[in-house]
């Protein structure tokens, strides 16, 4: 067992203990947002047949050769093709067919004319400029050919890769399994949403930041509930946790105070103790153990530690899990945009609004640093890494930010 252990350290040895990743078939929806697990190829050509990329007659470029402004082609129009329709027999020289975007290009037609460019008298087309072969064809296959490798393995599955998974036609696509997560609270304090809330209790927000963290970086929830500060409670609820899923996640009671029970409780239920505290700020009070390839991670029950322990050391090993081809967030070199004069001793994380400004990356504090205080949680989008013995941090001053996320916050 470690004790104070590095963070790259904590995070190394979890990796190293948790299921590897596992494939499962998931309804073509259900795939969104997740990591694709097999090579696809597509099974026929996207478009399958030769068609109209617009509104307009199909003809035989033939009979507009000799086309020009003074002596315009004269083509008549025998018949009109919807999109989904095909036409059967092959055009005769003179004729034209009037077709929609999308319809499959009659034979022996072998170009299409805009509407625009033509003028129509009766049931006759008038064409003033010769068309080459092919003009306004879109190919079978122009987009994918048959065979092709239209999705990689490893792909996150956004909107574009849902719609070319339905274009080669899979219902359901291979994909890594959402791992699941117990989420177990533990506190003599707490009281769940919508009870009364009695003299010297809180509500219970871990419960929910957690479990909504979980969803975020792509696991499944199983919210066990909240455990008291009793040895027997919380370790039935870490089994209960272990039953029902890969991970299992317990907030509070990771210190060392006299009902901090987590590290009792995880030699109780017979895990092994991987580490006892990690050497960054907030969340030091945070320990782990691992029952064969179960992991139990603890995190400080303060809101904001907490938050920040789960980003750091729950959730690469949900994207590990999910077989994401990353499991950390990128980092980018940013500069402060105004001092933070608190630094020192212990590597720490501030949770900073990161704004782009002229080519780079300016750094505002979120609020108040310290980790009971969950608003400056929320209205963060970075987090700053402040190494160990770092002295006050300046205006100007260069600094390593992990972006958590896209969008700018604004802070009220
Ligand atoms: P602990 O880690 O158990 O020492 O708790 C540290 C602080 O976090 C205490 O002020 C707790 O009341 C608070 N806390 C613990 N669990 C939760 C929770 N689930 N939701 C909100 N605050 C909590
Ligand atoms: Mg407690």
């Amino acid at each position: 067992m470690y004790c104070n252990i590095p963070l790259e350290q904590a995070q190394e040895l979890l990796l190293s203990c948790v299921r590897p990743p596992v494939v499962e078939e998931a309804a073509i929806l259900e795939a969104l947002g997740r990591v694709l697990a097999r090579d696809i190829y597509s099974v026929e050509d996207i478009p399958p047949f030769d068609r109209s990329p617009l509104d307009g007659y199909a003809l035989r470029a033939k009979d507009t050769e000799e086309a020009s402004a003074d002596f315009p082609a004269r083509l008549k129009v025998i018949a009109e093709l919807p999109a989904g329709l095909v036409w059967p027999i092959p055009l005769y020289s003179g004729t034209a067919i009037k077709i929609m975007t999308g319809a499959p290009i009659p034979p022996g037609a072998n170009a299409i004319i805009k509407m625009e460019d033509v003028e129509l008298f009766d049931n006759e087309i008038l064409i003033r400029t010769a068309l080459k072969p092919g003009s306004n064809i879109i190919r079978a296959g122009e987009d994918v050919k048959r065979g092709e490798l239209v999705l990689k393995k490893d792909t996150l599955l956004n909107a574009g890769g849902i719609g070319m998974l339905a274009a080669v036609n899979r219902s359901t696509i291979p994909v890594f399994e959402k791992p699941k997560v117990a989420v177990i609270c533990t506190g003599e304090e707490l009281v769940e949403l919508g009870a009364f809330r009695g003299p010297g209790k809180i509500r219970n927000s871990n419960l929910y930041a957690v479990s909504a963290a979980v969803i975020e970086a792509g696991g499944r929830p199983v919210l066990i509930g909240t455990a008291p500060d009793r040895l027997e409670e919380i370790s039935k609820a870490m089994e209960r946790g272990l039953e029902q899923a890969d991970l299992v996640v317990t907030t509070g009671g990771a210190s060392v105070g006299e009902y901090d029970l987590i590290a009792e409780a995880y030699k109780k239920i017979n895990s092994e103790i991987l580490f006892r505290k990690v050497a960054v700020k907030p969340g030091t009070p945070t320990l782990a153990a691992k029952r064969s390839s179960q992991v139990l991670v603890g995190l400080s029950g303060n809101p904001a530690a907490a938050l920040i322990g789960f980003e750091f050391l729950v959730r690469p090993l949900i994207k590990f899990m999910s077989g994401a081809p990353d499991c950390f967030r990128p980092r980018i070199d940013a500069v402060m945009a105004e001092d933070f004069n608190k630094a020192g001793g212990t590597r720490r994380f501030l949770r900073a609004v990161i704004k782009k400004n002229e080519g780079s990356y300016h750094v505002f504090l979120a609020g108040k640093q310290s980790p009971g205080i969950l608003k400056s949680i929320l209205y963060s989008n970075a987090l700053i890494d402040v190494p160990e013995d770092s002295g006050p941090l300046l205006a100007g001053q260069r600094v390593e930010a992990i972006i958590l996320a896209e969008s700018e916050v604004f802070i009220p």
